[in-house]
Formats: C-alpha cells, structure tokens, sequence
C-alpha cells in the first residue's frame, strides 16, 4: 500500500461491515426460521386435522352399536328387554365412553336406562319442550336421522351429550310408526379422554371448543400456545365444535431442525472471522507499508551514506592525490601544528632538498627548531605579525642543512587557525640561485665592463654610506684619486686596444694593492681611478699610494711617449675630516685638487691634499 488510510476510517468501516454481514445473517435466519415457522404450523395443522379426523371416526365407530341396534329395533319391531339388555351392555363394555344407553318411548319419557347406577336421576325423566334438545330431538324424529346434541347439564350431574337415535316400528296403520329415541349419553370427559386414549396422543394439548367455549382440556406437559392450531371437529352430525391443539414443546423440536441457528452462528462466526481476517489483513498491509516505509528510509540513509563515504574516499583519494603531486615540486610545502610543532604534511622537497630523511626533519623541527632554521622562535613572531599587519608573509631565511651549512631559503608563511589551533602553511624555496644571480645582476649593475672594477655609481652610494658611518664613529675617511699620465698620447701610439689592455691590468694592480676588507677600488671615469679606503688616515693612505705605485711600476707597462717610458700615474690624496661638516662632494674635489697638484709638480707621484691648498 503506497498510502494507508486513517486508523479510525478503517476500524469503522470495519464496524459497518461486520454490522451488514450480522444484519444479512440475522435475516436470514429470521427468513430460515420464518420458513420453518411455517413447516412447523403446516406439520402442526395436519397432525392437528389428522387428530381431529381420528377423533371424529372414533366417535363414529363407537357409536356404531347403537346404530346396530336402531337398525335391529326398527326390523324387529321392537326388541325384547333381555336382548336390548345385551347389546347395551356389549356397547358400554366396548366402549368406556358412554354414561349410558336408554331408550326413551315415543311418549318422551326415559323407560330403558343402562347401567343403573349411576343414572338413577334419569330413570322416569320426560323430555319437555324446554329442555334443550327438545327441538334437536323432534329434527332427528323427522328426518330419521341420528343427531348428537350440544352439551348440556345432564341430569346425572355434570355436562354431556346426547346421541339421540330415533327408532320405528310396523303396527296397524302404518309400518313406519316413531317408537321413542335410543340414547346414547356421553359425559364430556370421558367422551374425550376414552376418545384420546386411543389415540396415543402425546403431541398436543387438547382443547375441545364448542361454538368456541372451551368444554374440555387435556394437557400435555410444555406445550405451546403460541403455536396451537384450531380445526373444526364434526361430531356426528354436529358441527358445533372444534379442537385447539397446542403442539408440545417435544413435537416442535422433532419438527423444527436446527439449521436456522446452526447457519445464524455458522453465520455469524463467519463474518466475524472474515472480518478479524480483513482486519488483520489491513493490520499486516499497514504493518508491511509501515515496515516498507522504515526499510525505504534505512535504504535511503545507506545509500546516502554510501555516497557520502564514496565522496569522503574519492575527496580523500583528490587530496592524497594532491598532496602526493606535491611532491614533484621542487618547492617545499609543509604544514605543521604551531604549538606542537608536529608536521601534518610535507612533500618530499621540504626535506629531501636540505638532505634530511623525512623522519630527522620531524624530529628537528619538534625538538630544535632554532637548529633547522636559525631564529626561528623570533621569526614565528614575525609570521605573527605579518598575519596581523596583513602583510604578504614572505620571508628569506636560512636553513641549516644536514650536513650543517646553511641554505638560503625564501619561505611563504601563512598562518592559519582552524578549531581553536593554529597551523603554519609554509612554502619554502631554494632560492640561492636566484639570490646568486640578484647579487650578479647587483654587481653588474656596480662594476665597470672593462676593468672589472666597481663602478662610479657604486663609488658614490659606497663614498656617501662610508663617509656617514665613519664621522658617525668619529673615524677617518681616506679618498685616492688615481690617473695615468700621458694617457692620450699612449692611446695615439699604441692604439686604443692596447689603451684597454693597459687599463685592465692597471685596475688589476689596484685591486691587489688593496688588502684591507672594506677598501674599495673604482674607475671613476676613463683612465682615473678612486680608491676608498675606510677607517684609514694619512698614513695609512699613503702606504696604499705607495704600493700602488709599486705595482704599476711592477708591470712594466711600456710607454713611448712618456719621459719615463713607461707607464705611470699620478695619485692624489684626501683625508675626511669629521670635525668638519663637509659633504663628501668637498672629499672627491680635495682629492681632485691633490690629484692636480701631483700633475703640475711633474706626474709619476703622489700628492696628499693640504689647508693651505685652499
Ligand atoms: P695627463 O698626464 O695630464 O693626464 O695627460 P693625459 O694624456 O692623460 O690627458 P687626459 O687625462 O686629459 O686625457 C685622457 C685620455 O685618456 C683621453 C683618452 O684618449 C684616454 N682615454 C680615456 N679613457 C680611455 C679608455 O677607456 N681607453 C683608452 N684606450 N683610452 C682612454
Ligand atoms: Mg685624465
Ligand atoms: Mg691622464
């Protein structure tokens, strides 16, 4: 069931159902017993009729001696006493139902009377006018024809019949004269009960109604008057009565099968079990589609978490993938817990590259940090404050190697804080090469393409930032200013090729006649040269001057226009004087002005800047 209907909805329905089934039964056992009903006053009707017909026939065959005995009366012409004696008796022996047999003369008083005792009070009774069966008894004189009378107080006592049988004989006149009544008396009960007793009655209570008085009853233990029958009884020729027969509760019984009840409950347990099947039919189906429902939401979550792990595992696979591609750059990528300094990941070049296994740089960099990267601890600090200034984050450091040299190192650092820890995303590169090509690029950019000297954009930064730091120190400043004498004319002789030559190995011989570290040599501008020498004074500056010009002397370069025939120069010479507040500008032009001087006085020396010079 895709969709269950409301509890209450079905448990009516239910209800109803169960209701028009028993309803459906009830009718029909109702119709089954209405049928039966009918079966049953049908059976009780013809019993009843059948009884009443036995009765009537009783009656007729008992009284059938009387009639014998009218006939042998009327052939005879009177029987004697004795012999009417004898067929009387015969009669009352027969049949216990007579209270008597008389016979009555045509004067209408009782002559013969049969047994005496008992009927006495009949002896001598005359029947008059007013007695009830007067007029029935001149009908059955008329006619000829026996008639029974109503019931009536006899005159022994209680009520009865009559059966009044007129009689005839022959005598002078004529051969039909009336001769009185022969008499049959019945006293009712026993009229009934001798007529019942043959019956073998035991199914119905009798009643014996005349013009629907009840005269006589015999009971039969629980009987039912709710189905008594009435069938008309003809007595004799009297038709004034009746007998009410209620059926005994035995004969109902007999007649009446128990299928209408047996069907009601057979019915009835029938639709109760079709209606707890049907119940329990929907219970199953609502449990199944309840149960369908939970395994569809079981299903549903698996699958969802199926696909959530799947994605887990393939997002899991991405970034092992990832990190695994990391380790073809050659850049270092590490990420590493701020507090514990435990490495969360590191691709080989972090380590590889410095020359540790992964393992030692673990270990260095959670047990001594300050050893793997010098300063580290103050570097954090920086890290943290680029964070806080917003700053790019990007650092040159040095790392110490495994085989303990340094290495320069730029390293990207980001510091980034995920559940309450903070994490430090480095990207660490080699980047000696390119420090070692900036610091090309920076000399070239300071140093003279043909002498390999510093050049004078370099010789003014390193002249300004000396002279500065010196008078800050309160120390001395010496500037020699150096040129080659006769230097045109060498170029004319010799040729500007060879003009280059010689000024290479001069500037050669200056470089090596610099020993202190910090001393610096220049080309100041075609064939002059400055050298700086820091933290040196006079004497100093002219021991410099002096090796110089040993130097140059030494190469014995060879000089056809010069007087000394050889190749010479001219120095002069300047002191910085912090006391004064020169710029360093007065220093080269002081030199210059010494340098002038060492021309005029003849070339070939040295000359040192003096106050009274101007
Ligand atoms: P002085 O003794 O007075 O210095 O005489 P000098 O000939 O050297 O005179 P000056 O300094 O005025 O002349 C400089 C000459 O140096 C001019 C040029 O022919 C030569 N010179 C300058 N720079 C170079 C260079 O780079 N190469 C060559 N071959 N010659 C140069
Ligand atoms: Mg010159
Ligand atoms: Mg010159």
């Amino acid at each position: 069931m895709s969709h269950s209907h409301p509890a209450w909805l079905v448990r009516t329905t239910l209800a109803l159902l169960f209701l028009a089934l028993c309803g459906t039964s009830l009718l029909l056992w109702k119709q089954m017993e209405n049928a039966q009903q009918e079966r049953i006053r049908d059976r009780v009707g013809y019993q009843a009729r059948a009884l009443a017909a036995e009765l009537e026939n009783n009656l007729v065959d008992e009284v059938e001696g009387l009639r014998r005995m009218a006939l042998l009366w009327n052939h005879q012409d009177r029987i004697p006493r004795d012999q009417w004696t004898l067929e009387a008796n015969f009669a009352l022996e027969h049949f216990p139902g007579y209270q008597s047999i008389q016979w009555m003369g045509a004067d209408l008083r009782m002559r013969w009377v049969l047994p005496e005792k008992g009927n006495e009070a009949a002896i001598g009774f005359r029947l008059t006018r007013n007695h009830p069966n007067f007029n029935l008894a001149m009908q059955a004189k008329a006619s000829g024809e026996a008639q029974l009378s109503n019931s009536f107080p006899l005159v022994q006592g209680g009520r009865g019949f009559v059966l009044y049988t007129p009689l005839y004989i022959k005598d002078e006149q004529s051969d039909h004269t009336f001769d009185g009544f022969l008499q049959g008396v019945f006293r009712v009960e026993p009229l009934m009960d001798a007529l019942l007793a043959s019956l073998d009655n035991r199914d119905f209570s009798v009643q014996l109604l005349e013009s629907g008085q009840s005269i006589y009853q015999q009971d039969q233990p629980e009987s039912l008057t709710p189905l008594s029958q009435r069938v008309p009884l003809h007595l004799l020729n009297n038709s004034n009565f009746a007998l009410q027969l209620s059926p005994t509760r035995k004969l109902v019984e007999q007649l009446s099968s128990p299928l209408p009840q047996v069907l009601l409950g057979a019915s009835l347990l029938t639709s109760l079990l079709l209606v707890a099947a049907l119940a329990l039919a929907l219970e199953n189906a609502r449990r199944a589609s309840a149960l369908q429902e939970g395994y569809r939401r079981l299903n549903d979550e698996v699958s969802q978490r199926e696909h959530a792990e799947q994605d887990l595992n393939e997002s899991r696979e991405r970034l092992q993938l990832v990190l695994d591609l990391t380790d073809f750059s050659q850049d270092g990528l590490f990420i590493f817990d701020l507090a514990s300094r435990e490495i969360l990941h590191m691709n080989r070049a972090t380590h590889a590259s410095l020359g540790y296994s992964a393992e030692a740089f673990r270990h260095l960099l959670k047990e001594d940090p300050e050893q793997l990267l010098p300063g580290f601890h103050s570097w954090l600090e920086l890290v943290r404050q680029a964070r806080r200034d917003g700053d790019s984050g990007i650092f040159q450091r040095e790392m110490r190697r495994a085989d303990d040299s340094l290495q320069a190192a730029e390293i990207s650092a980001q510091l980034v804080s995920l559940n309450g820890r903070d994490y430090l995303i480095g990207v660490s590169r080699d980047n000696r090469e390119r420090l070692e090509l900036e610091a090309r690029l920076q000399r070239l950019s300071q140093q003279d393409g043909l002498t390999g000297l510093y050049n004078r954009r370099y010789f003014d930064r390193q002249l300004n930032g000396e002279w500065r730091r010196l008078r800050r120190l309160g120390a001395p400043l010496a500037l020699l200013m150096l040129d080659v004498d006769h230097f045109k004319a060498f170029n004319d002789r010799l040729g500007h090729q060879a003009g280059d030559d010689a000024l290479r190995r001069v500037a050669q011989a200056l470089q090596q006649s610099l020993q202190r570290e910090g001393d610096v040599a220049c080309r100041y501008g075609g064939e002059e040269f400055a050298i700086i020498l820091a933290n040196t004074a006079e004497d100093g500056a002219r021991h410099v001057a002096e090796r110089v010009m040993a130097q140059v002397a030494e190469l014995d370069i060879e000089h056809p226009a010069s007087p000394e025939g050889r190749l010479t120069l001219s120095i002069g010479i300047a002191i910085s004087d912090p006391a004064r507040e020169d710029q360093p500008d007065s220093l080269v032009s002081r030199s210059d002005a010494a340098l002038y001087r060492a021309k005029r006085e003849g070339r070939n020396r040295t000359c040192l800047w003096e106050k009274a010079q101007g």
